[in-house]
């Protein structure tokens, strides 16, 4: 099989990760993933059930009766499915983000979820971002971004991106969701959100939208065009 390029983006949550991966992907035609989305749907279904969600033994008993899909329909667009309904809007919503960290800090559900992530990079060129994507799932990705913000400036940008999905949310509410999420992602015993020492860090806190776009995208140039750069500009000399 030809070897498949993945790229690897990490950080903390509203970091702009989604937005600026599914963007770099378009422009460069790789298979977007985020995986995000598929502990956001255990979460989901962690709260349906009404089980707690920081017990292994509870969440574990669930997991087998879980049908979880991730699907791409004709845009190109993932979807998630929990048990055939599709749940791509449900899981958006604030209280799954908290979910989504609880059942995540379960090293029973990071096994479960990891050959759904890897099985997708195995067959295709990728970028793909969550926490652990490059110190764990995706250890040798061929280029890997740590992609960080304020505090601030993320839960700043969450509120925007909900209020034009019609959810309103105070910027002190969804401060402290971020700040509840950094705290449990940065400091759970399993795959901890940290920096692998092969990424490239890229803070995104002065940047506006199109200039983080810019700048991670001169990124992928580098790595992966350097050499047709090269006998581009060796031609026009
Ligand atoms: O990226 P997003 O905010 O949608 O992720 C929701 C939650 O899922 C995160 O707060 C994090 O706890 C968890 N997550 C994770 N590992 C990933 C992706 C997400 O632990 N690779």
């Amino acid at each position: 099989m030809n070897h498949m390029i993945s790229i690897a983006i990490d950080g903390p949550s509203g970091a702009g990760k989604s937005s600026l991966a599914r963007r770099c992907a378009e422009a460069f035609g790789f298979l977007y993933a985020d995986t995000g989305a598929i502990y956001r749907t255990v979460g989901l279904a962690a709260i349906r059930a009404g089980i707690d969600r920081k017990n292994a033994e509870e969440v574990s008993g669930l997991l087998p009766t879980l049908r979880i899909e991730m699907r791409y329909n004709e845009e190109g667009e993932q979807r998630m499915f929990l048990n055939g309904e599709d749940v791509s809007e449900e899981i958006r919503l604030p209280e799954v983000s908290i979910a989504a960290s609880d059942v995540s800090a379960l090293s029973i559900v990071r096994q479960y979820l990891m050959e759904m992530q890897r099985s997708l990079a195995l067959s295709n060129n990728v970028i793909m971002d969550g926490r652990d994507i490059g110190t764990v799932v995706l250890p040798n990705a061929d280029l890997k971004i740590f992609l960080t913000a304020s505090a601030e400036a993320r839960a700043d940008r969450r509120v925007k991106q909900l209020e034009e999905k019609g959810i309103k949310e105070a910027f002190e509410t969804v401060l402290a969701d971020i700040r509840y999420r950094d705290e449990q992602d940065s400091n759970r015993e399993t795959a901890p959100l940290r920096r692998a020492d092969d990424a490239v860090l890229l803070d995104t806190t002065e940047l506006n939208f199109d200039e983080s776009f810019a700048a991670m995208s001169q990124l992928i140039l580098e790595k992966f065009c350097i050499e047709d750069c090269r006998e581009t500009a060796e031609k026009t000399e």
